[in-house]
């Protein structure tokens, strides 16, 4: 038997309505604040992904799926969305229709870690990007969508913190002291650490090392070296979050795992699980489209991890499971020709039915319309076919009659508020 690969799910037919409500709740909400569905391919030059989230990040040094096709390019199955926005917006000069563009996404991603509990190699991101404004508002405008989100699908157990991680020039002048601080207590850093300090030091920040958490303690912190439009902007965020009474930690070691962000960086976090609580990571990324080769534009965006957020609302949503209200039982080759007659009533009065293709007795296909408690059954037999006549049965009285099939229609519409029920 051929096994999934591993870190894959099947999302099943009962699993698949909260991912269907889930949909359905998120498009209303970005569609009123008139952020529009995006889809790009899930394959993509593994440059555009080399050339945006940055060296030494998890992403490039790891995870990424990637493989030659047979015309000998570098594809890469997409590990995030944000990157494959920005070049379809750079492709279809999406800027020069509108200044400001409200772009929302939703599909599989792909990385290749260890699977775990709310880790798969496959998953979904929910994602948004507001692309176009530099003004802190913008900001709050997505924070506030990611809350609204997790409101709307009553999770209300989680912590939003934020930071600003300056622009380059502030990020580099802090990078220098930092690693001359670290630098110090080389020998007890942890060897990840060790290792950023010549890659990627800011990320030492978010080590999950006691030790290397102890030593940073004292470490000379990223906003002492923020200057004044940088303060100003993450001032202007929190001023409005307060506004917004949406609660907020500081939390001033959030750098996040991508490269491209320059001031703000949030993280929204589950208070519920403790492994991979992280349920929604974003922020600012001014220079990432000019990096990727288009005008510079400012943006700013998130993604939310769907499995991770299911996994803790799926036990305080309850979905209305799909009911079948009416079987079609059939008799008999005779019967066949009249069936789709009958289906085209019930469609048209949306009625949900099952046709019984099973060729079993008459005895057994209404033993199985039982079983799925459907309220009326359709049975289609030879002897009243030849009449132009079929029976009708009501499951719970058990009552039956038959009924002229040119009255069928009418006897539908009389009786549908007793079949949908
Ligand atoms: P983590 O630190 O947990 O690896 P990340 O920083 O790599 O997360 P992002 O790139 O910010 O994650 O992606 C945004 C969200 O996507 C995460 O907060 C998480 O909810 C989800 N996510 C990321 N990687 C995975 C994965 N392998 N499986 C399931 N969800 C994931
Ligand atoms: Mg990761």
């Amino acid at each position: 038997m051929i096994q999934p690969l591993r870190g894959t799910k099947d999302i099943l037919p009962n699993e698949i309505l909260i991912w269907q409500y889930f949909y359905k709740t998120v498009h209303e909400i970005l569609s009123i604040a008139n952020y529009n569905e995006i889809r790009t391919p899930i394959i993509e030059n593994t440059e555009l992904f080399l050339r945006s989230i940055g060296n030494d990040t998890d992403i490039i040094n790891k995870e990424m799926y990637t493989f030659k096709d047979q015309g000998e390019r570098n594809i890469t199955l997409r590990p995030e969305g944000t990157a494959s926005i920005v070049r379809a917006l750079i492709h279809n000069k999406l800027y020069s229709t509108s200044n400001i563009s409200r772009l929302w996404y939703f599909g599989p991603m792909f990385r290749y870690e260890r699977p775990q509990q709310g880790r798969q190699r496959q998953f979904h991101q929910l994602g948004i990007e507001c692309i176009g404004i530099q003004n802190p508002a913008a900001d709050v405008e997505v924070i506030r969508l990611a809350i609204k989100i997790l409101d709307s699908l009553n999770f209300n157990q989680y912590k939003l913190e934020i930071n600003s991680i300056g622009n380059i020039k502030e990020r580099k002048i802090y990078t220098e002291k930092l690693i001359s601080y670290l630098n110090k207590y080389k020998e007890e850093l942890d060897e990840d650490s060790r290792n950023r300090l010549k890659t990627n030091p800011l990320r030492i920040l978010d080590s999950k090392n006691n030790t290397t958490q102890k030593i940073l303690v004292d470490a000379p912190k990223l906003k002492s070296c923020l200057e004044s439009e940088s303060l100003e902007h993450f001032y202007k965020i929190c001023e409005h979050l307060k506004y917004l009474e949406i609660p907020y930690k500081i939390n001033e070691k959030l750098v996040r795992g991508l490269d491209y962000y320059n001031y703000t960086a949030f993280e929204i976090k589950s208070n519920k699980l403790s492994n991979q609580n992280t349920i929604c990571g974003g922020g600012r990324y001014d220079k990432l489209i000019e990096q990727l080769g288009g005008p510079c534009i400012p943006s700013v965006g998130w993604a939310i991890g769907i499995e991770r957020l299911l996994l803790i609302i799926e036990d305080s949503i309850i979905i209305k499971e799909k009911k079948i209200y009416a079987y079609i039982a059939l008799q008999g080759n005779f019967a066949r020709e009249k069936i789709w007659k009958i289906i085209k009533v019930l469609e048209i009065n949306k009625i949900n039915y099952e046709l019984d293709l099973s060729e079993n007795s008459l005895k057994k296909q209404l033993k199985r319309a039982n079983l799925m408690k459907v309220n009326i059954c359709f049975i289609l037999r030879e002897n009243e076919i030849k009449n132009n006549q079929i029976i009708i049965k009501w499951l719970e009285t058990g009552k039956q009659n038959e009924i002229e099939l040119e009255k069928l229609e009418k006897y539908i519409l009389e009786v549908k508020n007793l079949i949908i029920t």
